[in-house]
């Protein structure tokens, strides 16, 4: 047994209180419960009050990012409108070129395989819808620059091949400066003056010794005299392309030498069937003698 004293001093009282130890442990043990209870109750209102306040700044997380991926779907489409200009020019280059154009489809093919995942179905199907469109995108934005490094890879290419081509071609007055007199084709034979003989070629007349340049690059394939020629020096310029200089005074190359446009070959004479210092120059296409006039060009810029 216990006996619990109670003394109030201001009233003057003093009550006595008998318990026994069973009772007590109840107490204890009561008061224990109820201490736990209170805890755990409290515990667990705070940790609703967290998860509470954790959801919410999930829920705006979400928001925002939903926003971000808007956002990121709309920039996609003005870079796949800023790459149009590219699919334009490259066009515009392949037509300058003679090539064929690369049809729209291809360039909005894309290229999938490694690299493309697809979003994670748990995903809402707004979120889901979204990054599809997101992955499509950018599968395709990747398609188009690979093509466009492709395409103008080719048509570094073919830029190549034509300026070689180019430089082949007969392009420009062997004598730079001076007139083109007698023309190609029919007309009444400057020696006898009466009879009517095809020209081959054009006259450049300039004084003897003027220096004649070859037109394009080539190989010295013949350097002769004919009797109505005179001193002729002809070039193989390849791709069926051949050029000829004759009545020249004098041959600065020799035989099977490569020549550039440009170089010097020969200088102006009289030699051969002629009444005055001039060049007969001639543009054989195949085989075929042609108006030299049609490969000259008069702006020179391009081969000059
Ligand atoms: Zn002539």
């Amino acid at each position: 047994m216990v006996d619990i004293l109670v003394v109030s001093k201001r009233r003057n009282i003093t009550r006595s209180m008998r318990l026994s130890l069973r009772s007590i442990i109840f107490l204890s043990v009561g008061c224990l419960i109820i201490t736990l209870i209170t805890f755990v109750l409290f515990v667990n209102n705070a940790r609703g009050a967290f998860i509470k306040l954790n959801i919410s700044e999930i829920e705006k997380d979400n928001e925002l990012l939903l926003k971000k991926l808007d956002s990121l779907y709309h920039f996609l489409n003005y870079e796949h409108t800023h790459f149009d200009r590219q699919i334009t020019q490259d066009n515009r280059e392949r037509t300058f070129l003679q090539m064929a154009y690369i049809h729209p489809d291809i360039w909005s093919m894309g290229v999938g395989g490694k690299g493309y995942e697809p979003p994670d179905e748990n995903l809402t199907a707004h979120t889901l819808g979204i990054l599809n469109d997101i992955y499509e995108s950018i599968d395709i934005l990747k398609g188009k620059c690979l093509l466009r490094k492709a395409s103008l890879e080719e048509i570094e290419n073919q830029v190549e091949r034509n300026l070689y081509l180019w430089a082949h071609i007969p392009s420009v007055n062997p004598v730079p400066g001076r007139r083109i007199g007698s023309g190609f084709g029919y007309r009444v034979d400057p020696i006898d003056k009466k009879t009517v003989r095809m020209h081959w070629g054009v006259d450049i007349g300039a004084p003897r010794g003027t220096l004649i340049y070859v037109s394009a690059d080539g190989v010295i394939s013949d350097i002769s005299w004919h009797r109505g020629y005179g001193l002729t020096i002809e070039v193989d310029h390849g791709f069926g392309f051949k050029t000829r200089y004759a009545h020249c005074k004098t041959a600065l190359v020799k035989r099977s030498a490569y020549v550039k446009r440009g170089q010097l070959i020969a200088t102006v004479g009289s030699t051969g069937r002629s009444t005055c210092p001039h060049v007969h120059y001639e543009v054989i296409v195949s085989g075929v003698k042609v108006n030299p006039r049609n490969y000259i060009d008069s702006s020179n810029i391009i081969f000059d």
